[in-house]
């Protein structure tokens, strides 16, 4: 499963982020994940906690914020009649190819870390 790999990057990043600034502890890190993107996020959740297990960031959370892929006409605009998870070829309406956009996020939106020294400041980025 591809998700482990993948909380292993989301962790090296959101520690670079953290050491970057002095920080400790990572408390948060959220993430955008696609539709496209081909994780499944309660698959990357349980790897993030194997991922963080036994380290300084034992106790931080991996949000995951979910962004939808749309799926555009050129001549009808947006198709809002597919189901979840499934994909048109061409447009129900008129039958031109649609056009594919956003969802393929997977990015590290933000980071939360608690003050290396006193844990009382919060840093974030
Ligand atoms: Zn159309």
């Amino acid at each position: 499963m591809h998700e482990t790999g993948l909380a292993i990057e989301i962790h090296r990043i959101a520690r670079a982020v953290a050491d970057e600034r002095g920080g400790g502890a990572l408390e948060s890190v959220t993430v955008a994940v696609g539709d496209l993107a081909a994780v499944e996020p309660p698959l990357l959740e349980f790897a993030w906690r194997a991922v963080v297990e036994g380290s300084a960031d034992a106790g931080a959370a991996l949000i995951v914020e979910w962004e939808r892929a749309r799926q555009d006409c050129a001549s009808c605009g947006e198709i809002a009649e597919r189901a979840p998870g499934s994909w048109l070829r061409l447009c129900p309406r008129c039958g031109e190819p649609l056009r594919v956009t956003g969802g393929d996020a997977l990015d590290v939106l933000r980071v939360v870390f608690g003050d290396g020294a006193s844990g009382r400041e919060r840093g974030a980025a």
